[in-house]
């Protein structure tokens, strides 16, 4: 029993003992799962982490691998930099080194920093000019140690000039002349950082070349001057010869000559004046090429100055029975400001060839207003011709130096070629235009168009007024254009018009309308103007006949016969027309023109004008006294100045023409002298004078002298001028 139970108890022991150790088991079992469970999650968190941190690790790895590229891409970068600049460094030393300019920097203190080779050159001999020097004592150097040429100041002006300049704010540049012979412009600048930088620019050569041409320009000055007083003092000697030949020929033509001789004389004075134009044309082409085109404007009355014109040539017109018309814009002012001796180079040379040219019809000159502006009148004046005409490739040449239309070996016409390329040269510089139109066999229109200043209002058209009785006029002739342009006028004035062409037309016209005036042309094609003029003293013998003419010493022989009222030479002045028709105020007093020396009253008893001309050559004596032949004056002559003086004394001459270079007492002397004796004051002197220059015809002037007349003399130039400074009223022709 005891037995059993022992090992029933050892039993129970055991089984409690298995028990407790399979609990125990069971539980640390448990726990250690628990724990494996724990390290597992452990562990998976840990390799995420590993991962996590490799991940990091390997970004970190790449970024470092990425800087590495980066640091070793910016050290190249830095490396090749560097290397840029210092060869940007070398260059620009070797730059500024080889300049021939001096170069130099000078610090905010102005010490000299940087400086080149060719900037030390100018200080050769000064070895204290080197870095480190500074400016104030680099220019007491150039001052005082006689460097550089100081003109007429003194080293220390010089100097405190030289340190003024850099304080400036803008620093202007300066020219230097170094004894030694360089001469530089130095250009200095303040830099941002306030270092100074300083160019030395060599002008030596620059200088050494403006003195070799200013040296040539005086040369060719010289030459120029040479050539012109060469050509000014050859047209002289040539007028004065040319003077004897032309006027010569011209009177010989006057004479009683058969038809050969007459050739033969008309040759000779045409040929003469071919010459004369030449002459003028060289010499005018001379000066202009030496660039002396030089414009005087003054006020003047344009339709004065163009009419002036025509009348001069008429005669050549009238040789070739060629009208010649003016018409004039009646609302274009006629006081303009413009150069008159330029002005009516111009238009002589236009005109002149268009009668030239010309064989049969007409030359209408046309002054035509085409709008104001800012400065003044814009004015177009046309020269429109019935001749040859040009073609149109030749248009394009004829302003062009020496250039003519026909060919040498088919010359028809006597010329220079230079006429057209000088009027061209005078209008641009006048500011204007020049322009053709033209064909072949009908004719040729020339224009120019400029601005010219106008003075005042329209004083010429305001100043002769029509009589207001005259209320109806009969125009004959058989020019249309020029009876248009007339009637356009007169019925602008309030005038009422009829126009005829032919006696039995105009007869019928008066016992029709029995006009207040009669204008009458003197060219007419059916009838002589005489017929006319008997049918009109037998059907309106109280009608004033106004003769427009040609021929005015015929038509003054008429009026003289009180057959014509008056006569007005072809193409006539507005003014002188109202005048001559009857102006309103009873005289025509305003017709004298500003320009011409006032008209001395009448003398109604003088029967003869006394007219005293100084010339020493024989020839040309013969050729004046045979000119004014038939007018009613006495001719006194002086054969230098002193005589003329004495003869002033003696005589008191009514008008004193004096030629200029003169042996004894030339012109000018004798027309100062004259000028300073009682009643010299005012005596008009005209000079007559080989000179032809515009300087020499302005000394001429200058003296006193009412008009120049050239050599060789025109006989309608010559009486006109007579006749502008006989006393107002004194009739020359008169029997
Ligand atoms: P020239 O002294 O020969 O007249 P210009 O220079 O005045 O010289 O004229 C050049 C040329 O132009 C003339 O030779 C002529 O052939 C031509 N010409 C000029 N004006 C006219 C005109 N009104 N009618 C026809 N031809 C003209």
């Amino acid at each position: 029993m005891s037995f059993q139970r022992t090992f029933s108890d050892d039993l129970a022991r055991e089984r409690r003992a298995r028990l407790r150790a399979e609990r125990l088991y069971e539980q640390v079992r448990r726990e250690l799962l628990a724990a494996n469970e724990r390290l597992k999650a452990h562990a998976f968190s840990l390799s995420h982490q590993i991962i996590a941190q490799r991940e990091e690790l390997s970004a970190v790895r790449s970024l470092a691998e990425a800087l590495k590229g980066q640091n070793s891409k910016v050290s190249e970068d830095l490396h090749t930099a560097h290397s840029h600049v210092k060869l940007a460094n070398t260059r620009l030393r070797e730059a500024v080194e080889s300049l021939i300019d001096g170069f130099a920097v000078f610090d905010a203190n102005q010490v000299l920093i940087l400086v080149n080779p060719a900037y030390l050159r100018l200080f050769e001999d000064f070895p204290e000019m080197r870095l480190g020097i500074r400016y104030k004592r680099m220019i007491e150097i150039c001052a005082h140690e006689g460097l550089v040429k100081l003109d007429d100041q003194s080293p220390d002006d010089w100097v405190s000039m030289m340190m003024s300049r850099w304080a400036a704010e803008v620093i202007e540049p300066v020219e230097l002349h170094f004894n030694h012979g360089f001469s530089v412009r130095l250009i200095d600048r303040r830099a941002e950082n306030g270092d100074f930088v300083s160019l030395a620019n060599d002008i030596t050569k620059m200088l050494e070349y403006q003195a070799e041409l200013i040296d040539a320009q005086k040369r060719a000055e010289a030459a120029a001057e040479a050539k012109s007083a060469f050509l000014a003092n050859m047209s002289h000697e040539i007028r004065t010869p040319m003077n004897g030949m032309v006027g010569m020929a011209q009177l010989l033509v006057e004479t009683d000559l058969d038809d050969e001789q007459r050739n033969y004389a008309e040759t000779i004075s045409k040929s003469g004046e071919s010459l004369v134009t030449i002459i003028n044309d060289i010499l005018d082409f001379s000066n202009m090429d030496a660039g002396r085109l030089e414009l005087r404007p003054e006020v003047i009355d344009l339709e004065k100055t163009i009419h002036d014109v025509m009348i001069m040539l008429a005669p050549a017109a009238r040789d070739k029975r060629v009208e010649l018309i003016l018409d004039y814009d009646m609302f274009l002012v006629d006081r303009v400001k413009t150069d008159r001796g330029r002005l009516r180079q111009v238009l002589t040379n236009l005109v002149g060839n268009a009668i030239k040219f010309t064989d049969t019809g007409y030359v209408l000159v046309r002054a035509i207003g085409v709008g104001h502006t800012a400065h003044g009148q814009m004015i177009n004046l046309t020269v429109e011709d019935t001749g040859i005409g040009i073609s149109k490739t030749n248009q394009d040449h004829i302003f062009t130096e020496f250039s003519q239309v026909e060919e040498m070996a088919n010359r028809r016409f006597e010329g220079t070629g230079l006429g057209l390329a000088i009027t061209r040269q005078i209008v641009a510089a006048m500011g204007g235009q020049i322009w053709v139109e033209s064909e072949e066999g009908i004719g040729s229109c020339f224009g120019i168009s400029l601005e010219l200043p106008s003075d005042g209002e329209n004083a010429g058209q305001d100043m002769v007024k029509l009589d207001p009785s005259i209320k109806s006029v009969l125009i004959i002739s058989d020019h249309l254009i020029s009876r248009e342009i007339i009637a356009r006028r007169l019925q602008a004035a309030g005038v009422t018009t009829t126009t005829a062409t032919q006696i039995d037309a105009s007869m019928r016209q008066i016992a029709k309308s029995r006009p207040d005036r009669v204008l009458l042309d003197q060219d007419l094609s059916a009838a002589p103007a005489e017929t006319v003029l008997s049918g009109l003293a037998e059907h309106v013998p109280d009608t004033p006949v106004v003769m427009l003419c040609s021929d005015l010493l015929a038509a003054q022989a008429l009026r003289r016969a009180k057959r014509i009222h008056a006569a007005l030479p072809k193409p006539m002045l507005w003014r002188d027309l109202v005048c001559a028709l009857g102006a309103s105020a009873g005289d025509c007093a305003p017709c004298a023109e500003a320009g011409i020396p006032a008209h001395r009253p009448p003398e109604p008893q003088r029967e003869e004008l006394r007219v005293l001309y100084a010339e020493d050559n024989r020839t040309n004596q013969l050729v004046f006294s045979k000119m004014l032949k038939g007018l009613k004056l006495d001719l006194t002559l002086a054969e230098n100045g002193r005589q003329a003086v004495a003869r002033f004394k003696e005589l008191q001459p009514d008008v004193i023409f004096m030629d200029i270079s003169m042996p004894e007492m030339d012109g000018r002397e004798a027309t100062q002298a004259i000028r300073a004796l009682p009643g010299g004051a005012h005596v008009p002197i005209i000079a007559c004078t080989a000179h032809a220059l515009r300087d020499e015809i302005d000394r001429i002037m200058a003296v006193g002298i009412n008009a120049v007349l050239t050599k060789p003399l025109n006989k309608t130039e010559l009486i006109k001028a007579l006749q502008d400074h006989a006393p107002s009223g004194f009739d020359l022709t008169g029997p």
